[in-house]
Order: structure tokens, then sequence, then C-alpha cells
């Protein structure tokens, strides 16, 4: 295992990865596509319950969707409904002409088969890219909708002309969400990726060994200094709010802590990526503004897609 003594931090500038900046094109390039279509495009948002984050989550959705002259409509079924409930209304939204995609909110209430409701979704109504059916497209590098974080990162690094062929991709985390698809992703662009997860022995090497390195993980400053090579792309996923304050303080965010009682920290120890990344996406303000603008793309393809169709 390495030591700090074996580090070696790069010379040149770190370019920061600004995700606004890449939101604000990928908006820009769907108000035109959209104004090509007949109707709106449609987003039914399925809220069950009252969980305060997923309700902040899905207010976001809707503003966009409403900045762009998309037609949304928010459903709440209470926290007590049924599996059986649940899926009589995706059902119902599924038939309705004016609903292209179609977003339900995670987490369900625990008695609710969650993947049950998910594969309910139909194929071609699925914004989020997590059904099966557009897995499987993915996997086989066929045009379908693609989980919207790890689609955002792809345009994120094709905005900045970020070369992937031949290169060394290292993805850390395997969830469904990000993990895996964004491996897939990289794959498809001719990366040689690798994927660490939990079990993985010697991470620090493996992911020294990262041109684009890619932390998915869900733990506050897990990738130092010690797993980033000199100049490496280092692209941050991770949200998780700090309540610590000497903990924000050693990731540099003691001003945002005493402002706002908590602090937001990536996956990535941002001072050192700063001193050892080429290229780094900052949190807050990297990767975050991405998926709602991914989500929008989704809804925008699928809706071109059934306008063709009923042409
Ligand atoms: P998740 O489902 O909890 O998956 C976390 C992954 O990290 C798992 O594959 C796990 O490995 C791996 N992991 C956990 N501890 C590890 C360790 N010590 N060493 C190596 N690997 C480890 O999380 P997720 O949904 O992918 O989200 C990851 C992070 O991204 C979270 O902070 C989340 O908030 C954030 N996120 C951000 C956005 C955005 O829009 N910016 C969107 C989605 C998620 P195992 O599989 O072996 O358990």
């Amino acid at each position: 295992m390495a030591g700090a003594s074996s580090v070696r931090l790069y010379n040149g500038d770190v370019q920061i990865l600004d995700g606004t900046k890449v939101r604000a094109e990928i908006l820009a390039g769907l108000k035109p596509r959209i104004a090509n279509l007949k109707r709106p495009p449609g987003l039914a948002v399925v809220l069950v319950g009252h969980n305060p984050a997923s309700e902040i989550y899905v207010r976001g959705k809707i503003k966009a969707c409403g900045e762009l002259g998309i037609f949304s409509e928010k459903l709440t079924p209470p926290e007590s409904i049924t599996t059986e409930e649940l899926l009589d209304v995706i059902d119902e939204l599924n038939h309705r002409p004016d609903i292209d995609g179609i977003l339900v909110q995670m987490p369900l209430p625990k008695q609710v088969d969650s993947r049950r409701v998910l594969e309910s979704i139909a194929p071609d109504k699925d914004c989020d890219g997590f059904h099966p059916v557009n897995v499987g497209h993915l996997v086989a590098g066929r045009r379908a909708p693609r989980a919207c974080t790890p689609a955002g990162i792809m345009e994120m690094l094709k905005y900045y002309q970020i070369p992937l062929a031949g290169r060394r991709a290292v993805v850390v985390g395997r969830s469904d969400i990000v993990g895996k698809p964004m491996a897939l992703m990289l794959l498809q662009e001719n990366a040689t990726v690798t994927i660490c997860h939990s079990r993985t022995v010697d991470i620090e090497e493996e992911c020294r060994r990262a041109d684009i390195l890619v932390a998915a993980i869900g733990r506050p400053g897990f990738v130092t200094r010690d797993f980033i090579a000199p100049g490496a792309i280092v692209i941050d996923v991770g949200q998780n709010r700090i309540e610590d304050r000497a903990l924000a303080e050693r990731f540099g965010k003691a001003a945002e802590f005493d402002k706002k009682g908590s602090a937001l920290v990536g996956d990535v120890n941002p001072i050192d990526a700063m001193h050892c990344a080429g290229a780094y996406t900052p949190v807050p303000g990297g990767v975050g503004p991405l998926t709602i603008a991914m989500l929008m793309s989704n809804t925008v393809q699928l809706a071109e897609k059934h306008q063709a169709v009923n042409e």
C-alpha cells in the first residue's frame, strides 16, 4: 500500500470541469428539438409520501421541465400505498399518450416492491434508464434511455474534449444507477475499464493506474492523493452531507459549514484533487447539475420517438 511519501503531485494547473456550463449547453441543445415537436414532451413524476430529500429532488425536476417547456405532472400517492396500487398508477401512465417519460422517485416505502414497480414502467417511457430492457440496450451499445448521472458525465467528458479511446478508466462503485452503467459507457467509447468495489484488493494501486478516475462510493473524501496519478482526470460523483465541523475543516469546507451548519463533500478529498489531478469535477458544481439535464434529454428523446412512431 502506498504511503503519503510515495505520492507524486501534479505540477500543471488543474482544470475545473464545470457542470453548470455543461448543463446549460445540454439544455440549450434541447430547446430547438422541443420546439420541433407537435406537442410538448410529457414527464410524469411519481412521489410517494413525504420524504424531504425526495421532495427537493422532485421540485428540481419539475422546475427544469417548466423552464424548458416540457409538460410535467406530479402524482403524490400516500405513504400507505401498496405495490398493486402503485402498479395500477404506472399502468395508467403507460397508456397515456401525453406522457413520454415516467419517473418513480426512490426510495419507496418499505412495503412496496421497488423492483416490480420499476420494471412495470414501459421501457419506452423509462426516462431514468433503469429498466432491464434499457440496461440491455446499453450493454449492446444501442440507442435507448441511459442512466442520467453517468450519461451526464459522458457529456461532460465530450464537452471538455477529454479523449477516452485507449485510455485507462477506473470506476470506483458498482451500483446499478451509477458505477455499472458508467463503466459500460466508458467501455463503449473504447476506454480500458476497471471497476473497483468494497472487495477490491489494494484499491489505491488500482486507482493510481487510471487516466480517468470516477468515484461513486458514497463516502466523504474516500479518494485521497494516494489514489490519484499525477494529472489524472478525476470525476467525483459523491454527494455526502457532513455534520461534523472538524471533518468539514479537513476538506477545506469550514466556511460552508459555519454558514449552513453542514457541508457537502464528494467522494474525493477536494484538497488532494486540487494538488494531484489534471482535471477535476468539484462538489458542488461538477457532476450534480448534469443529472436533471440528462433526465430532460431522455424525456425529449422519448417524445421524439413517440411522435415519429405516431405520425
Ligand atoms: P451505492 O448504491 O451505495 O453504491 C456504492 C458503491 O460504492 C458500491 O458498489 C460499494 O461497493 C462501493 N463502496 C462502498 N464502500 C467502499 C469502499 N470502502 N471501497 C470501495 N468501494 C466501496 O451508491 P450510488 O447510488 O452509486 O451513489 C454513490 C455516490 O454518488 C453517493 O454519494 C451518491 O449520493 C452520489 N450520487 C450522486 C448523483 C448526482 O447526481 N451527482 C447521482 C447518484 C448518486 P459494494 O458493491 O462492494 O458494496
